[in-house]
């Protein structure tokens, strides 16, 4: 029975999540999983790279001997954060600034990271905007905004790499993406909608592009801590709520777990998978509540 009660209070070892650290800094210290070499003179471009998940799987691709290109709109935020990650992993990290819904901004930022590191191998599609509406009260505009980051967004930045790179020497694509649309999560039919098109967009351009030798796949993560997501989404209410105790895995995850999954996607470790979808969400969205209530509780405390 004690030997039960241990094996309760310490996950499995399958399921025992890395540490990570809740901001925008690099991990502490880091174990390596997966060969530390697996990304050895690679190169990847990473939208939304200066922060969030964006930035831890920056960090872990460094780790494993990936050069990257970070690039959003605020490049003082993608500076500094390139100073964190040139100095935690020793590897070269050129930040950039680019507004994903104006192609002519990443074709001059995909021009200067080829001009500084001669090739492109990964591209991620992390750029995205989100908050939590009810559809009655989602004004036109901000509906269309969310579509123009998330959806348009993560086209205008594929094609740019196809075209300028990956159409001639291959190449992988993991757009991040969500599960709302699933269940039909409430008050979120702008990043749901927006996210479910980008997972059918994984699919014709991973039909497209196979025979160029371009994997394309969709990451899905679900609560994810130590993101703006969770914060503005309500994670610390949920948590407070208990709300987690419906989760499968009891838990929210990381941002390393994240990381750690899009690296198994970029890596040849998944050289046979494209134009599927990985959640990784910890089973979250089998039992997700849509508390419309509560929900709507958090949106209007968020907002104020
Ligand atoms: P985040 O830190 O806010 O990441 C979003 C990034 O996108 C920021 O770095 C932002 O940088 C960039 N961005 C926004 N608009 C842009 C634009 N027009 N052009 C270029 N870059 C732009 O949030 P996060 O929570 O880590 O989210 C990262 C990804 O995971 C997103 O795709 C999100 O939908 C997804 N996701 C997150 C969770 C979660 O629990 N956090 C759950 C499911 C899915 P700038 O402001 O400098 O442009």
């Amino acid at each position: 029975a004690r030997a039960d009660r241990a094996a309760m209070a310490e996950p499995a070892v399958a399921s025992r999540p890395p540490a990570d650290v809740e901001t925008d800094d690099c991990l502490r210290e880091y174990r390596h999983l997966f060969s530390p070499d697996i990304l050895a003179g690679q190169v990847a471009f990473i939208t939304g790279g200066g922060s969030g998940i964006g930035f831890r799987i920056a960090e872990i691709f460094m780790r494993h001997g990936c050069r990257t290109v970070i690039a959003s709109r605020n490049l003082q935020r993608t500076s500094e954060a390139s100073q964190k990650l040139v100095a935690a992993t020793g590897q070269q990290c050129l930040p950039l600034c680019i507004d994903v819904r104006q192609p002519q901004t990443i074709a001059s930022a995909v021009d200067e990271a080829l001009k500084e590191f001669k090739r492109i191998d990964i591209l991620i599609n992390g750029a995205a905007g989100n908050f939590l509406c009810p559809a009655s009260a989602l004004s036109f505009n901000a509906f269309k905004t969310v579509i123009d980051i998330d959806t348009i967004g993560t086209f205008n930045t594929s094609k740019v790499l196809f075209e300028k790179y990956f159409r001639d020497h291959g190449g992988v694509i993991v757009n991040i993406t969500a599960t709302l649309s699933y269940r039909g999560q409430a008050l979120q039919v702008h990043a749901g909608t927006a996210k479910a098109a980008i997972d059918a967009m994984t699919r014709h351009l991973a039909v497209e592009w196979g025979p160029n030798n371009i994997r394309v796949n969709s990451l899905a993560p679900g609560p994810i801590t130590g993101t703006e997501g969770y914060r503005r989404l309500g994670g610390k209410f949920a948590e407070d709520a208990r709300q987690f105790d419906t989760i499968p895995l009891h838990r929210a995850g990381n941002k390393t777990e994240i990381a750690h999954s899009t690296l198994y996607l970029a890596s040849p470790l998944s050289s046979y998978v494209t134009g599927t979808t990985l959640v990784v969400d910890g089973g979250s969205w089998l039992t997700s509540a849509n508390d419309f209530p509560a929900l709507l509780g958090i949106a209007s405390s968020s907002a104020k």
